[in-house]
């Protein structure tokens, strides 16, 4: 994967990267491009700039039983399609994404507002839920044993769980609907994507991807609508759902997971962080500097795994301070398209607006700002790098997922102090640790969290199970447990 520092060898050519020619801006339902049933439009803008850049079809809840009707229409042909043709359209359509990575990255950060490098970036992690996904769908497994009292034999067999909707967050547009498509279609599964609606555009590039790898009619739809409340909870409460994958904010989440129980809907949840990123006593400064960075600053901090809090011993805090601090001034932040920036733009001038008021916050309750911390004049969503210093440990920032480039470090004595404010949160995805590899590894197992990153700054991988504990979410994506969440088990008993 392409890190922050990567930024800035691809800008020398970035003046030249254009979106698609064309971009779908109707619903996909039942193997079609169709408008929605009312002539509503959602408009997508540049956060960069707050230019047009198309208006989508705003998708009504009859639109979206429509497309869930379609997923059912289609779900028993593709469950017994047989395993090695699905896998083969997954793999069409990784070569199809990684063929059209620059325009499909620019469309990422026109509508995002990422860096170019960040988005180019995704759309590798993205495309290889395609390539993994496609290899995995070939491996779905089952048993076959002697009953212990020799009466039967058990037989199980692993079946597509049914018809699944899927809703996805706009800080990773591409990667978030891969991450779901991939093991839907691999084991045989339907589905309904509903992407966010401040980033429809990338989704519906995805769409169109699967249609041109041979994806069948009805087996993808794809819709969006405006509020999404109402048309998700519908499309919840239809019989015919089986499964509901979300990213997103725990508190969206939370609604799903009651909306969901009604029906009994299966449910996996990857949900907000709060990242703790641990320096200990015996770490390298200058490789945690750098680990901060990716961790901080990959995605713009707009990722459920950016380190939220930096909890560094006190014999390198200064050190470690001044070098986070060099580092984010190095960082040049402006347009993501235009060569150079390595730091784009937030997604909306609210949420730019709301990183604002954290740090704010954090400064009334006694952190310094030793760069960044001012909101700039200008257009644009911009939030500069901020680095925060004398942040109390029990500081209201260290409990908010900040969302936004900005770094605010505790100073701690030792390495209980350390795990013991880092677990301290609802929250459980990721954390970080850097030390000598048997205290970083001790203080691993100590974490609170579904994932650890250990002497390095980037955890993500298509082949890993992606996910979290306590209210960071229910379930994995990604590795060998992301398939199972789209299967059943199904026991056979067999008197021979
Ligand atoms: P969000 O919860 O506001 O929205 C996520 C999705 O849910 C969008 O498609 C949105 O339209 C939809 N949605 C919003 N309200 C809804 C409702 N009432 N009913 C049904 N659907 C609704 O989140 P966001 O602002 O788009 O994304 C940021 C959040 O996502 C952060 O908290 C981040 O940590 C989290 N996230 C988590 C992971 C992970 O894997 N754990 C990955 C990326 C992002």
């Amino acid at each position: 994967m392409t890190t922050f520092e990567d930024a800035a060898r691809h800008t020398a050519v970035l003046e030249s990267r254009a979106i698609p020619d064309t971009l779908f801006t109707e619903l996909y339902i039942g193997g079609r491009w169709r408008p929605a049933e009312l002539d509503e439009r959602i408009e997508v803008r540049n956060p960069a700039d707050g230019s047009l850049i198309a208006a989508v079809a705003n998708a009504t809840v009859t639109d979206c039983a429509a497309a869930v009707a379609a997923a059912a229409d289609a779900a028993e042909s593709w469950a017994v399609t047989p395993p090695r043709h699905r896998s083969e359209i997954l793999r069409s359509a990784w070569e199809i994404m990684v063929a059209e990575r620059e325009s499909l990255a620019a469309l990422i950060t026109a509508e995002n507002g990422k860096s170019y490098a960040d988005a180019e970036a995704e759309i590798d992690y993205a495309a290889d839920f395609f390539r993994w996904f496609a290899e995995e769908a070939v491996r779905i497994g089952g048993d076959y044993r002697l009953s212990p009292q020799g009466d039967k034999r058990i037989l199980v067999s692993r079946e597509p769980i049914g018809v699944a909707v899927l809703v996805t967050p706009w800080n990773f547009p591409a990667a978030m609907a891969t991450r779901k498509l991939g093991p839907a279609l691999a084991a045989g599964c339907t589905a309904i994507l509903k992407p966010a609606i401040q980033t429809p555009l990338t989704a519906g590039a995805i769409v169109d991807i699967l249609a041109r790898a041979g994806v069948p009619a009805g087996v993808v739809n794809y819709v969006t609508p405006r509020p999404a409340g109402a048309a998700v909870r519908a499309m919840l409460h239809h019989p015919a759902v089986r499964k509901l994958s979300f990213t997103g904010s725990t508190e969206v989440g939370r609604l799903l997971l009651h909306e969901a129980a009604d029906n009994i809907v299966s449910a996996s949840l990857e949900l907000g962080g709060n990242a703790p990123f641990l320096v200990l006593e015996s770490a390298d400064v200058g490789a945690a500097v750098a680990g901060a960075m990716v961790a901080k600053m990959r995605n713009g901090g707009c990722a459920c795994t950016a380190a939220n809090r930096f909890y560094v011993h006190r014999s390198l805090a200064d050190a470690f301070t001044q070098g986070l601090v060099e580092a984010m001034r190095d960082t040049t932040m402006g347009p993501g398209l235009v060569a150079g920036n390595a730091l784009g733009a937030l997604i909306s001038d609210a949420e730019r607006d709301k990183v604002a008021a954290i740090v704010a916050r954090a400064v009334d309750e006694g952190a310094v700002a030793v760069v960044g911390g001012q909101k700039p004049s200008g257009p644009g969503a911009f939030y500069p790098p901020t680095v925060l210093t004398g942040v109390r440990p029990d500081a209201a920032i260290t409990q908010t997922e900040i969302f936004g480039p900005v770094a605010p470090i505790i100073v701690v004595d030792d390495e209980d102090e350390a795990v013991a404010w880092a677990n301290r949160t609802e929250m459980g995805l990721v954390g970080y640790v850097y030390g000598d590899t048997a205290s970083a590894m001790r203080v691993a197992h100590r974490l609170q969290v579904g994932m650890v990153a250990v002497n390095k700054g980037v955890l993500s991988d298509p082949a890993a199970p992606f996910g979290g504990v306590k209210q960071s979410g229910l379930g994995r994506e990604g590795g060998s447990a992301g398939i199972e969440e789209y299967l059943e088990q199904k026991y056979i008993a067999v008197d021979l």
